[in-house]
């Protein structure tokens, strides 16, 4: 009896002591010499989040230690694709995810999005957030916002509306946009917003409504038309400022802002999670980082969400708030 109860607590202590000595070395080795990092974007190359996340990439070199770090658009679904592969990741550090708000959106806006934000990922930190403009193909004959939708009204059942897939920020603006009208357009789904906006300048679709870091180089080169902007108070950068807010132009309660964090899969170690948090702390405050993105109209995540757990908190707030205004507005997907 006694040899057994011995034999137990052996196997116990050398269970133990082999989780420490893997927590250990996952953290020692982080990043693991020659494996790159790869950050998986849910989105088509060219796009906002795409563009973020290269951005990212080119930042976090140095903080990771000079790792490589490589991007991988895995496309489909809204997202979701994306977001179950980094769910199944190993959790070694390796594979990261960037997502938008479609983190806490989507498991209300899309019936079965395939994984559980809470369950299936370990919080490393917000980015940035950023405000969405509805843009429209140059020649609309549309001058101003009380002219689009009388357009919008004049040409029903025949207004087309692109989007980044179903469950993905500019599907949610459209469908906000489309109750706030009490109205239906013709969705036209991409697997980012690069192919939509390029669709978008050629006229193939008439409408857009997607993130100022993606549309406001095409607004500064008049390649496209903003209307408005999603933002509670107008932008101050040059191009934008003219831009009037949803709420000044009466539609009350339309605020959309687009917050981007990074995941990676449930079981990272503590001690890997903190290197992730040092390194993009380090991207947070760098200069060059911060300029790009501030000259997109993004602004930069600077209070306590930058931190794991508050990151995680913030993303469970998301979830309470935007599931009941997508029940009330009865914009699900299928
Ligand atoms: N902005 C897109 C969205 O609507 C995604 C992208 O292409 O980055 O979710």
């Amino acid at each position: 009896m006694r040899a057994v109860t011995n034999k137990r607590w052996f196997c116990s202590a050398l269970l133990l002591a082999t989780w420490l000595c893997s927590t250990v070395l996952a953290a020692q080795t982080f990043p693991i010499k020659d494996k790159p990092i790869t950050i998986v974007v849910p989105f088509s190359a060219g796009g906002p989040t795409d563009r973020l996340a290269r951005d990212m990439a080119e930042a976090l070199r140095k903080p990771l230690g000079g790792a490589t770090v490589v991007v991988e658009n895995v496309l489909g679904a809204g997202g979701a694709i994306a977001t179950q592969k980094v769910a199944k990741a190993a959790p070694d550090g390796h594979t990261i995810l960037i997502q938008h708000i479609g983190m806490a959106t989507m498991p209300t806006l899309v019936r079965k999005p395939g994984f559980q934000v809470d369950a299936d990922f370990t919080f490393l930190g917000m980015i940035h957030e950023v405000p969405m403009t509805i843009v429209a193909r140059p020649t609309l004959e549309a001058n101003d916002y009380k002219q689009l939708t009388a357009w919008i009204a004049k040409n029903k059942d025949k207004v087309n509306l692109g989007n980044a897939g179903v469950g993905s920020a500019s599907h949610l603006c459209g469908l906000l946009w489309q109750a706030s009208l009490r109205t239906e357009m013709v969705g036209i789904p991409y697997k980012g917003v690069s192919q939509a906006i390029t669709d978008l300048m050629g006229g193939q679709i008439d409408l857009l409504c997607d993130q100022t870091t993606n549309t406001m180089t095409y607004i500064e080169a008049k390649k496209v038309k903003a209307y408005a902007i999603t933002s509670p108070k107008r932008l101050s950068l040059p191009s934008l400022s003219g831009l009037p807010t949803m709420q000044e132009l009466g539609v009350k309660g339309f605020q959309v802002s687009i917050w981007h964090g990074t995941y990676a899969p449930k079981g990272l170690s503590a001690e890997v999670q903190a290197k992730w948090y040092a390194a993009l702390r380090s991207v947070l405050t760098d200069p060059a980082f911060v300029k790009k993105q501030e000259a997109l109209g993004a602004v930069m995540i600077t209070d306590k969400r930058i931190s794991p757990e508050e990151h995680r908190k913030f993303v469970l707030s998301e979830i309470a708030k935007w599931s009941p205004i997508i029940k009330a507005a009865g914009v699900y997907a299928d």
